[in-house]
């Protein structure tokens, strides 16, 4: 399998079918796309856009004379019809969705990104598709820094935040041309980008519907290319366009992350490895970490040295002192002295509280 790990990002121009209310046939045709992946044994997490559509559709001939709702009142009526069609879509495939809602903070804070990360990684262990969508009831403005703005920059984040494998942003037009198709009808389709650079980011230009465009698509993709995901851009009209890319198939315009996707991970871990401490593990830990690339449990943990916080960096050494792995702690320094040395069923009733079996879980180690 090409891609396992996909976040799949539909504008509202593909779910609305380019009229002004959701499109059920055109969300059924991508809902067949995303059951037909995981029944292959993919992972999709969608990234829905649509709300505020939907919310202006409904509202439509109800409101009083001289009112205009705002954008964040638009967002919350049509979010839950938004969810209520996937729900019913999905239902006819006997698959459960889950709606995730975030924000620009839950992302920068670093205990939200961990909450959403585990959410997510839950979500997808218990079989569940995980529907996406920035929370624009409370992501009030771009003052506070709450709000994103577009789905083309959270799609990207989400690829980050799970360590995606493929990215797929699927729109209304074909990808990424070398001149405006509307107005060029010699335009060509660049098919694969190496680098965004500044020539690339100028064929962006600027939006022409919904709230993304060419532009933030490019951005999305130097985010997400850059944590090393593969990131597609395709025309999501075109049949089985979303399964097409998943298999590494030429769609519309893609963008290959560059180097070894695990290379660049392990670039950002080490970038963040915190100074102020790290973690002893016991002989047969260090063994199943080299070895057999497993979780760190609280029970291989011998000891704890120095101080750090819930989802730092921290570097993991046998008891000689080698070096063994560097990971994203679940735990800050002070509970993990708690746990040590207990098995993962203890974790709650030491602290009153838990984060998961995982002291690191593998996803979030790098083996040196
Ligand atoms: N969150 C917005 C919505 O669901 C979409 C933002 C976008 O168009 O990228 O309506």
């Amino acid at each position: 399998m090409r891609y396992r790990r996909i976040v799949a990002k539909f504008g509202t121009s593909l779910l609305t079918a380019g009229s002004n209310r959701l499109d059920l046939e055109a969300m059924a045709q991508l809902v067949g796309q995303v059951v037909r992946l995981r029944a292959a044994g993919h992972e999709v997490v969608v990234v829905s856009s649509g709300a505020q559509a939907a919310g202006r559709h409904r509202l439509r001939g109800r409101i009083p004379a001289g009112r205009s709702p705002s954008r964040q009142a638009i967002a919350s009526v049509g979010q839950s019809h938004l969810m209520q069609s996937w729900d019913e879509l999905f239902d006819w495939h006997d698959t459960v969705v889950a709606q995730v809602l975030l924000t620009r903070r839950d992302l920068a804070d670093r205990l939200g990104y961990l909450n959403a990360r585990n959410t997510l990684r839950d979500l997808i262990e218990a079989g569940a598709v995980p529907i996406v969508n920035e929370n624009d009831a409370v992501a009030l403005d771009q003052v506070l820094a709450t709000r994103i703005g577009e789905n083309d920059s959270l799609s990207a984040y989400v690829a980050n935040l799970i360590d995606a494998d493929l990215l797929v942003m699927l729109t209304d037009v074909a990808g990424l041309f070398d001149s405006d198709p509307r107005q060029n009808p010699e335009a060509r389709l660049l098919e694969r980008v190496e680098r965004i650079d500044a020539t690339i980011e100028s064929l962006g230009g600027g939006a022409h519907t919904g709230t993304g465009g060419m532009a933030t698509k490019l951005r999305a993709a130097q985010v997400a290319t850059q944590a090393g995901v593969d990131v597609v851009i395709a025309n999501g009209r075109e049949p089985d366009a979303l399964i097409a890319s998943a298999n590494g198939e030429q769609r519309g315009t893609s963008f290959p992350a560059p180097g070894d996707r695990i290379e660049s991970r392990k670039r950002w871990i080490l970038a963040h490895i915190s100074r102020e401490g790290h973690i002893v593990v016991d002989a047969g830990a260090a063994s199943a970490l080299r070895g057999h690339g497993r979780s760190l449990l609280p029970a291989g943990i011998a000891s704890v040295t120095g101080t750090f916080e819930r989802g730092d960096a921290v570097e993991i050494r046998d008891p000689a002192g080698n070096r063994v792995a560097v990971g994203t702690t679940n735990y800050a320094s002070g509970e993990l002295a708690r746990i040590r040395g207990l098995h993962s069923d203890r974790i709650a009733e030491t602290l009153g509280y838990d984060f998961g079996d995982e002291a690191i879980h593998r996803d979030n180690l790098v083996i040196y």
